[in-house]
């Protein structure tokens, strides 16, 4: 019997299955503990008659699921996670029942949704209609691929077409940035440029943002040599923004690349109460920007976008023969590191024609609210002291006693995630062991923060009896 071919035959059920488990998780995902931090499951064994989807489906619910984070839920707020919109998850599955490779627009009109969605996108967050775009997996790929363009830009400078000699043909090139976030110093590593390459400028006083002066500084010392300037547009501890504009007329000075790391930080576009963090965006070469962080699409997606394309084609051109590609007229697989590509622009497609610029104004304007309403609490609060105003949608805090060390916030977390009503994770800032709040989820409501409160009381209290 050919396992595949019956269950095929049964696909409706399998689906309707599919439904009710989903239909199921949803609705106890508020109830659910936010983060499973030990679960073992036993280990599974590849089987030499497989059991069927069906089956599968039931083992894997009693196995595992019960070991799977909330994080599609209201009260995770680790990191910057992000949600899934109905619509975007609609849009993830049919992505699955396609199966497109989206590696170039030759057989199918994917390549074209794609494009239509770079457009939209453009106009959500603000972007000058004239940048080229490309989904790609992650913001980190997304910060690799604008950096390999500016590394090429830098090579031309010499004369020199990197590509094809290696970075050996070139002195080494300096990168410059305020408070930039891990993944630009992982894309330093990957492109040959290495970490220590990444020459940090100090911020301005009490802020993750860089300070303009010193950095117009460093320009002039380094003025014969093309530069990569790295801004940062929400950082992920206060959500800072480095001023753009600013930056921008430098640009009119120095001869220097500048890269946009727009993450998360890139959607305050969608509210005119804080559109003004994003001014002068548009004076970037490349920019960053992730969709399973703000845009509520499930993992993995993020964007590209450059005023370089000829420059992207030169590194990541895939020319072959049974390809069909050619330089003069480049396909998706021209563009980044990936060639063959899921149908990744379809959930951001529905969520974005589902919800429209009304429904991300709400979304962002909410977390907002959101993380001001929890701000309020902290600092009317004897246990915990902010470290540093909410901008957007983070909130950096501590506990309110002396020296707190690492250790101390460790334990604080692990007695706080373990409660299962929110899930935390901690950072530095400022030298201070500190704990980050991120909203980012459009299900979070104001009744989201009691609840979190109420755990926060919780566990400090539990920590001082
Ligand atoms: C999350 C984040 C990244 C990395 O994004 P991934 O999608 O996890 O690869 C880069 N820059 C900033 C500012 C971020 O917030």
């Amino acid at each position: 019997m050919n396992i595949m071919k019956e269950d095929q035959k049964k696909i409706e059920q399998l689906l309707t299955n599919v439904v009710t488990h989903s239909t199921n998780f949803f609705n106890e995902l508020d109830s659910r503990p936010v983060a499973i931090q030990y679960y073992q499951p036993s280990k599974d064994q590849l089987p030499e008659l497989g059991i069927g989807a069906n089956q599968t489906l039931d083992y894997f619910v009693q196995h595992y699921s019960n070991g799977l984070s909330a994080s599609a839920g209201a009260r995770y707020l680790g990191f910057i996670t992000g949600g899934a919109t109905p619509a975007s998850i609609m849009g993830d599955w049919l992505a699955s029942v396609y199966d497109q490779n989206v590696s170039s627009s030759q057989d199918s009109v994917a390549g074209t949704l794609e494009t239509e969605t770079l457009d939209m996108l453009k106009e959500l967050l603000k972007l000058d209609t004239n940048y080229s775009g490309t989904f790609v997996s992650g913001a980190t790929m997304s910060n690799f691929v604008g950096l390999a363009q500016a590394r090429q830009w830098a090579a031309h400078h010499y004369g020199k077409d990197l590509t094809l000699e290696g970075l050996f043909a070139i002195p080494s090139i300096k990168l410059i940035s305020g408070a930039p976030h891990s993944s630009i110093f992982k894309a330093a590593s990957m492109l040959g440029m290495g970490r220590n390459s990444i020459h940090l400028i100090p911020c301005q006083e009490n802020q993750e943002a860089i300070n303009i002066n010193l950095l117009k500084e460093f320009l002039e010392q380094n003025k014969y040599e093309p530069c990569i300037v790295i801004a940062n547009a929400g950082t992920v501890n206060t959500v800072d923004y480095d001023d753009l504009i600013a930056i921008g007329k430098l640009k009119k000075q120095y001869n220097f690349w500048l890269h946009i790391d727009a993450a998360f930080g890139g959607f305050a576009a969608c509210s005119p109460l804080y559109d003004h963090l994003v001014a002068g965006i548009n004076k970037a070469d490349s920019i960053t920007i992730d969709a399973h962080k703000w845009l509520n699409v499930p993992y993995d997606s993020a964007m590209q976008f450059t005023r370089h394309k000829s420059l992207q084609v030169e590194v990541f051109q895939n020319n072959a023969a049974y390809l069909g590609s050619s330089i003069d007229h480049p396909d998706f697989f021209d563009l980044t590191p990936e060639n063959s590509r899921r149908f990744r622009a379809l959930p951001a497609w529905f969520t974005l024609k589902a919800y429209g610029k009304e429904g991300y104004q709400t979304l962002i304007e909410e977390n907002v609210t959101c993380a001001k309403n929890l701000e309020k609490k902290i600092i009317n609060s004897e246990y915990f002291e902010l470290l540093a105003p909410v901008n957007l949608n983070v909130v950096c805090f501590t506990l309110k006693q002396e020296s707190v060390t690492a250790e101390m916030i460790k334990q604080f977390l692990a007695t706080l995630n373990q409660q299962g009503d929110v899930f935390m994770t901690p950072t530095i800032y400022n030298g201070v062991s500190a704990i980050r709040a991120a909203f980012s989820n459009w299900r979070t409501e104001s009744k989201d923060v009691e609840i979190i409160w109420k755990s926060l009381l919780h566990a400090v209290l539990l920590k001082k009896s």
